[in-house]
């Protein structure tokens, strides 16, 4: 059966049972009611619009006229006189072709609706693809850009070891400085390549151990650590986290060279990394006493090339926390920081807990707690 037969046959059997149960009410009650039939012809128009309603106001109106002389059967037309049919039939128009209009405007709406979502997943997908070639091209850019600037580099090398003597004063100065903005430029590429690598890569989702990410961080910043004289403090009650155990690693050490990077000249420096439980959550710190951060710059941080204190950071491109930025969030997390200029600061991030870990992760702290677990690592 084609809908539109289906629609019609909704029509008569609303309106056959509005007769039923109004032959009934007039068997028990001796009273007819006109709104079955309302109603019957207000759900065909629903269901089956304007045609199906109006069907059903034509069968009610013809059921009422054949049986006129049967008050038992109808809507008493012949014990009432014409009125009542004739109001039932102007209010049912009215009723009828009001809810068709509300009917069609849904309709519209929802196929507006499922026009707008197509079109936004169209859109979207274009986006996707638009980045995609643009990362891509980011990319091959800053590759091919890297081998003309060590031509740059290694010539004014050359000028600068081989050609001094010969050159004066200015011009020697010049060659050097060529160098030194070579090798500048050949950071920031690296450092871009490796943010957009970064769009490429597949972080996993696997249970890592900060206890041993941070041993290894701290045997790779030894050096720095002693140079600095620094005190570095790890607690790590909550150790277990659902993260890309590269990731992590890269992440960590972004903001343990930063907090290294950027120590008070009037203190000793003091660098803590802990974890705290916030499920199902754990967030990792690293925190310093070091230059602090002014407040009007904690949103920009995270953006690529932001730098705030370049005098204090020649070498720094202001990638690294762009890159932690990413980083955390291709692994699920988020980051933050909280800082107070001059006193220091806290940068932290969240990633997802290890489940399957985390009975071994309350024995460890259980375990820890009970050797005083907190490993102090002085300079
Ligand atoms: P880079 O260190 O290469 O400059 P980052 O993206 O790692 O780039 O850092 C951006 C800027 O944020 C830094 O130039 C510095 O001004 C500020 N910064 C980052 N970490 C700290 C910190 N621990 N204390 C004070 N300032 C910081």
């Amino acid at each position: 059966m084609s809908s539109q037969i289906r629609k019609y046959a909704v029509a008569v059997l609303t309106v056959a049972l509005a007769w039923g149960v109004d032959i009934l009410l007039e068997e028990k009650f001796s009273e007819s009611s006109a709104g079955l039939y309302l109603a019957a012809a207000l759900v065909s128009t629903w269901i089956g619009g304007l045609g199906p309603g109006l069907l059903a106001i034509g069968l009610t109106i013809g059921l009422n006229l054949v049986f006129a002389h049967h008050p038992d059967l109808s809507l008493a037309v012949g014990a009432y006189g014409y009125e009542r049919i004739m109001l039932f039939t102007g209010i049912a128009l009215v009723v009828t072709s009001l809810a068709d209009r509300i009917r069609r405007n849904q309709q519209q709406l929802a196929d507006l609706n499922a026009q707008l979502e197509d079109k936004v997943r169209q859109r979207t997908a274009a986006l996707n693809e638009s980045n995609r070639q643009l990362e891509a091209f980011c990319y091959t850019l800053a590759h091919d850009l890297r081998a003309p600037l060590r031509a740059i580099e290694g010539f004014a090398n050359l000028l600068v070891s081989d050609h001094a003597p010969k050159m004066d004063g200015d011009t020697t100065a010049a060659v050097r400085r060529i160098r030194n903005s070579a090798e500048r430029m050949g950071r920031l590429i690296l450092d871009l390549l490796a943010y957009t690598d970064l769009s490429r890569e597949d972080f996993q989702r696997t249970p890592v151990d900060l206890n041993v990410v941070t041993r290894r961080i701290l045997r790779v910043f030894s050096d720095e650590i002693e140079r600095a004289g620094a005190e570095i403090s790890v607690e790590l009650p909550a150790a277990h986290v659902m993260a890309d155990p590269a990731g992590v690693e890269r992440v960590l050490m972004n903001l343990v060279a930063n907090a290294l990077k950027f120590s008070s000249p009037d203190r000793r420096l003091n660098v803590r990394i802990c974890s705290e439980k916030e499920p199902p959550n754990v967030r990792i710190s690293v925190i310093d006493n070091g230059i602090g951060i002014d407040p009007r710059y904690r949103d920009r941080i995270f953006g690529v090339f932001e730098r705030l204190s370049p005098q204090d950071n020649p070498t720094g491109t202001g990638i690294g926390l762009a890159i932690v930025k990413r980083s955390v969030e291709k692994m699920g997390g988020a980051v933050g920081i909280e800082s107070t200029l001059g006193k220091g600061s806290r940068f932290w991030f969240s990633l997802a807990a290890a489940p399957q870990l985390a009975r071994a992760s309350a024995q460890s702290s259980a375990n820890g707690a009970a050797e005083g677990h907190r490993e102090v690592v002085k300079a």
